[in-house]
């Protein structure tokens, strides 16, 4: 009798870099475009040409995992690794094998974000991982460890079209890439996908990775099996690995099926776990099925040497701490700070954190406001209504983060009311002004200063001696046009209910 089972998961995501060339060469590190108009002796393997490590590269690898905790290797070194493949032009890939650039990581991923049978104290929660280690933090987080994470390069695109023949587009072949290798971790199909987007989130933030999962700038392979309980005995089942997953949802989808698919093998064909043996499959998204493409000994000899036209070389404390400082704040310590010392809703801390440059935006808005919650209100409302409409930046918008603190603070001064703010945006969104300008060309501030408007009712009583008899005469809709006089001395700008009270109190007093 099957007891109960738990489903085990170990990622390798591919994570494609955005230096301006490609990894060894000076060709142009972009994606699409024409087949092979993006290519070179050195990424199409042409004999005698030499690798040069491209500006940027070394630097956005440590940046990834220091952003994902990782150490950094004082010392690193390119390896080749052979195999045959059409798309791998030079029948070898440069990689690195021994010595990997970051190791010993984690992400840790916001349980909240889980179905909550998964999330502590429900009924599938899992918190250690496999070596009975807790990877519960603070009941919030749920800790997966990264074992390691390497730079090698992306090999070409074969593209198999309708008929006999297949292509092959190299304008890919030599694309910066990294690899971040997970240790087995995840304990549900939910979990691999949310890893998947939070190390998306992270990495984007950081600005290495473009994490446009569609174009295949990140891509997953996961590894799963099981770990089945029967009549009091402890069996796994063989690893599948499930190749070049490219979106969340096919994460999860593809973990789930084969989960089940591994359960089924085990109760009706049991295999021997071997851990030096797996499954490679492919999913099948139209089927909603995993498909075995090969089975393969994971000792496959590589004949991994040394890259010898690449010299190893040393990465300095100071080059790993110019890194670390290009790191910063990462988005989930932002949302906790921001719930914090703004009190902003969760809603309003998730869209301010999108992206670091609309982050950075509202924090220089905010730092020049007294009203922080204001001006996330206008941005959040306004200036990302413009940005979306537009398909833009908010660094396109054509305001600066001063623009929208002004206008936050002169409505909280009562300096101009929330219409007037609306005229004053608009104007300007159309001029770039500022709002003090457009404030005080317009003449909009009102006047609530009492001894101003008290000085222009004292005008009014010694200039309408017949209007004040009246008042005295019990006519008292004279108040009426004596406000319209003190308005018009004031040229529209005192505040009506300070003007009237007043003009009440000084006719009473008479
Ligand atoms: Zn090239």
């Amino acid at each position: 009798m099957i007891e109960k089972y738990k489903i085990v998961i170990g990622c390798e995501i591919h994570t494609q870099l955005t230096t301006k060339t490609k990894a060894f060469c000076a060709c142009e590190n972009r994606y699409g475009g024409m087949p092979d108009t993006r290519v070179c002796p050195v990424c199409l393997g042409l004999p005698g040409a030499m690798p040069r490590i491209s500006k940027g590269y070394v630097e956005k690898g440590a940046i990834a995992g220091l952003a994902l905790n990782c150490k950094i290797s004082n010392y690193a070194k390119f390896d080749r690794k052979h195999y045959f493949y059409p798309d791998l032009a030079k029948g070898y890939q440069i990689t690195q094998y021994d010595i990997p650039l970051c190791s010993d990581g984690y992400i840790d991923i916001p349980y909240i974000h889980l179905p909550e049978e998964q999330r502590p104290g429900g009924k599938d929660y899992v918190g250690v991982d496999f070596t009975g280690k807790a990877n519960d933090v603070d009941g919030k987080y749920k800790r997966v460890r990264i074992e390691r994470i390497h730079l090698e390069e992306d090999v070409g695109k074969s593209l198999h079209l309708e008929g006999a023949h297949s292509y092959i587009d190299y304008n890919r072949s030599g694309t910066p890439l990294i690899e971040i290798v997970t240790k087995p971790d995840m304990t549900s199909p939910e979990e691999a996908a949310l890893f998947m987007q939070t190390a998306q989130e992270i990495l984007r933030f950081v600005q290495v990775t473009n994490g446009n999962l569609e174009e295949g700038n990140m891509r997953c392979d996961a590894n799963i099996n099981l770990t089945v309980w029967e009549d009091g005995k402890e069996y796994h089942t063989p690893i599948s690995e499930i190749k070049n997953l490219n979106s969340f949802r096919s994460i999860k989808d593809a973990c789930h099926y084969e989960a089940l698919r591994q359960l089924e093998e085990f109760k009706t064909n049991r295999q021997p776990f071997d851990p030096g043996f797996k499954n490679t499959m492919g999913w099948d998204d139209v089927n909603g099925k995993t498909v075995i493409q090969r089975t393969k000994n994971s000792f496959v000899d590589y004949r991994f040497t040394t890259e010898p036209d690449i010299k190893p070389f040393t990465v300095s404390d100071e080059f790993i701490d110019r890194a670390r400082s290009k790191v910063g704040e990462l988005p989930e310590a932002k949302r906790n700070r921001y719930r914090k010392e703004f009190g902003l809703s969760d809603f309003d801390v998730e869209t301010l954190t999108s992206s670091k440059t609309l982050a950075l935006w509202f924090e220089e808005a905010a730092s020049q406001s007294k009203d922080v919650k204001k001006v996330a209100n206008w941005i959040l409302a306004e200036v990302l209504a413009i940005v979306n409409e537009k398909g833009i930046q908010i660094t396109e918008v054509g305001i600066t983060p001063k623009h929208i603190a002004q206008l936050a603070d002169a409505v909280s001064d009562g300096k101009i009311t929330s219409k007037q703010a609306k005229e004053v945006f608009a104007d300007m969104m159309a001029n770039g002004k500022l709002p003090e300008v457009i404030i005080k060309e317009k003449n909009m501030v009102v006047v609530t200063d009492t001894g101003a408007i008290e000085s222009f009712v004292d005008q009014v009583i010694s200039e309408n001696p017949a209007a004040v008899q009246d008042y005295k005469n019990g006519k008292t809709n004279v108040v009426g046009w004596m406000m319209g006089q003190v308005m018009k001395k004031s040229g529209g700008k005192a505040n009506p209910k300070v003007a009237t009270e007043l003009l009440k109190t000084k006719l009473e007093a008479l």
